[in-house]
């Protein structure tokens, strides 16, 4: 009885007085983790469930992975539908209150950004576009990342207020590397580039970097080639001539590889996620794909 009691007592303090020890955060991907882990600094605890290895679309939801979003005080995700194949899972499963849609602890980055390709009217989910509600792809652009890393600061100064100015300062710093690292970036010759790749990915980047991504091996997002559909890429390649070639390191290297010797035009393979080769974080992830791409 007395422990009961002490465990309501406990509870409603923590209700009348949010202020954590740490914030327990789940984020989905590498790269959102990266991100927190510069606004919420030693005040938070982060919990990555997707490995930098893996495709991003297809995951599966694991027991681990209920686990730590049962624990957690908030959930931080890319959304536009990129994580359907297993956080509603993970959400349901949980059975953590804290972290169901509709709350502040539910942060869906997406909301900041505006997504390309939304589709003019409704995409048939049968006909397999992986990519629903627009390109989900928005992590390649400073733009979008200097207004997710806001609201993430917004959401936590809000959950946290006790730590709301600590939040806020990281958010300055973090814009403050941004800018320089801008203007390095900004040197970049990418303007007069063009490519072929092999997934949606690097849309964002192409229009904040000026380069032309001119064809894709997927026939459409998640829907591999057919042979028609080789036939008449190769003869796209031979006759734009491409700078290369590109695709990420989870998926559709042998498709590159295929075309890369029918045409000669040189594959390369770009990180795209933090952690992938020795990535730290997003910075970094940042100048290796603009490396690889010049
Ligand atoms: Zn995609």
């Amino acid at each position: 009885m007395l422990k009961r009691i002490i465990f309501t007592l406990l509870l409603l303090l923590r209700l009348i007085n949010p202020a954590f020890a740490e914030v327990n955060i789940v984020a989905t991907l590498p790269w959102i983790g990266s991100i927190v882990r510069e606004i919420g600094g030693d005040k938070v605890n982060i919990t990555v469930l997707v490995k930098p290895n893996q495709d991003p679309h297809y995951i599966e939801a694991k027991p681990s992975m209920i686990l730590e979003a049962s624990k957690a005080d908030m959930l931080i995700y890319n959304g536009l539908d990129l994580e359907v194949g297993y956080l509603p899972l993970i959400i349901n499963s949980s059975r953590n209150y804290r972290i169901q849609a509709g709350r502040k602890e539910n942060l869906d980055c997406s909301q900041y950004i505006d997504a390309i390709e939304r589709p003019q009217r409704d995409v048939d989910r049968s006909m397999g576009d992986i990519h629903p509600f627009g390109n989900p792809h928005y992590h390649l652009s400073p733009e979008n990342i200097r207004k997710v890393a806001d609201g993430i600061a917004d959401t936590l100064s809000e959950l946290d207020s006790a730590h709301a100015e600590f939040y806020r300062k990281n958010l300055i710093s973090f814009y403050e590397r941004l800018d320089d690292k801008q203007k390095q970036w900004g040197s970049k010759s990418l303007k007069d580039k063009k490519f072929i790749a092999y997934h949606k990915y690097f849309e964002y980047l192409a229009s904040e970097f000026g380069f032309q991504i001119i064809g894709y091996i997927e026939q459409k997002p998640g829907i591999p080639p057919s042979a028609g559909h080789i036939e008449r890429l190769i003869e796209t390649i031979k006759n734009s001539r491409p700078d290369a070639l590109i695709t990420t390191g989870y998926y559709g290297k042998r498709g590159v590889e295929f075309l890369s010797q029918k045409t000669g035009i040189r594959g390369v393979v770009i990180p795209h996620d933090v952690g992938a080769d020795d990535i730290k974080d997003w910075f970094t992830l940042m100048d290796r794909v603009l490396e690889s791409l010049e």
